[in-house]
């Protein structure tokens, strides 16, 4: 199979001898015309029209009632925290599948992550995990959810819609209700991908995106926090803007407030990038669907989209036999040139996590074991 695969991927990407990566930004559109267009009218820092449309445009995608644009998905992510009303000493649940940068938000607010384990067919945070953590171990006070063992407050449930695919979102945010829990979705690898016809990221109480260089459409370095609560999109703008008071002249803070807020430079990046967000999607779901065809001849199981869901296939994956399946294919096809890499270390593995309570984390254990992603770029 690894012989035929570095084939197969070199001819899908018609690129017969050099290094194929596993996802590069494509600038095909008006990228270039609105970095200048920014440039000449002297607004490339935080403040600039390419600021209010990017915001306009996710509005309009993702059909979210407010949008506010931020330096990247980890900052997005760490104040749509604040305003779920995350504190000091309070537990987090998410999954230990992730990227760093869920946990790290997690931990700028001076709450600790606990995690709970990942659905094996969507990848992302499991609801019966989810049902079996609540019911066993925590109790219900006025409405608040206290871990029962430590009376920990338990503040935010933060499902991470992992590589593209949709967590079972619908049944995440109906558990997490019955708790009083607000949901964040961590949403920075599946802008486009919806549940149920519904955009991930506008399930939760508030929801976060990425623009980084190396997701589905990139502003250089992004996010974008989203939300349908009024009081909470305004009080995101204010909190990524050092809490400035709106003044004409004056310079009034009223509280510690943060530098998140997105350059207009990125911003027109992002704006072009906006237009070619659906053609690149249709595209990764092309390849997508190259991978799965090509995968049915060989006995790895390559990862679809879950039931009820449309995936932006941002990242493709598939997962091996064991760990010492894996370590070979990450072998060979990186000694010939094909990117691929394996899932991340569980965060709860991480050193600065380890001490974090968890569930075991079963079927996350197992995918970090076989998987491997595979190239994922919009071809040209
Ligand atoms: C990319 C990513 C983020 C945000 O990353 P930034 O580089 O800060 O934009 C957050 N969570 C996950 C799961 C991600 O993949």
């Amino acid at each position: 199979m690894f012989e035929s695969f570095v084939q197969f991927v070199r001819q899908t990407f018609g690129e017969p001898e050099g290094f194929i990566p596993l996802h590069e930004p494509r600038f095909v559109g008006n990228e270039k015309q609105y970095v200048i267009d920014a440039i000449d009218s002297t607004f490339v820092s935080s403040v600039g029209r390419y600021v209010d449309k990017f915001e306009e445009q996710i509005r309009d995608y993702t059909g979210a009632r407010h949008a506010i644009a931020t330096v990247n998905g980890t900052a997005s992510l760490h104040i749509a925290l604040l305003l779920a009303g995350v504190e000091q000493g309070d537990l987090v649940l998410t999954q230990p599948l992730s990227f760093v940068a869920t946990s790290n938000a997690i931990a700028y607010t001076g709450a600790e992550p606990c995690f709970i384990d990942v659905d094996p067919n969507t990848l992302s945070l499991s609801p019966d995990a989810l049902t079996d953590f609540l019911k066993n171990q925590t109790t219900l006070r006025n409405g608040i959810c206290y871990h029962t063992a430590t009376g920990r407050r338990i503040s935010a449930c933060v499902p991470m819609h992992t590589f593209g695919h949709p967590a079972r979102i619908g049944e995440l945010i109906e558990i997490c209700t019955a708790h009083g829990i607000p949901v964040v979705e961590d949403a920075a690898e599946s802008l486009g991908s919806t549940y149920d016809g519904q955009q991930t990221g506008t399930f939760g109480l508030l929801g976060t995106y990425s623009f980084n260089g190396n997701k589905t459409i990139t502003s250089g370095g992004g996010g974008m926090i989203v939300t349908n609560d009024e009081r909470l999109g305004k009080l995101a703008k204010h909190l990524t803007t050092q809490a400035k008071v709106p003044h004409r002249w004056e310079f009034n803070h009223d509280q510690t407030g943060y530098n998140y807020r997105l350059p207009n430079l990125n911003a027109a990046l992002a704006c072009a990038q906006m237009e070619q967000l659906d053609g690149f999607i249709a595209n990764k779901r092309q390849l997508a669907s190259l991978y799965q065809t090509f995968f049915q001849d060989y006995p790895a199981r390559f990862v679809t989209q879950p039931a009820h869901s449309e995936s932006n296939y941002w990242l493709n994956a598939i997962l091996l036999a064991d760990r010492t399946e894996r370590d070979a294919f990450l072998t060979y096809t990186n000694d010939h040139g094909i990117m691929t890499r394996p899932a991340w270390t569980l965060l709860s593995s991480l050193p600065m996590l380890r001490h974090c309570m968890h569930d075991g984390g079963a079927n996350a254990q197992d995918i970090e074991d076989r998987l491997v992603n595979i190239p994922s770029s919009v071809r040209l």
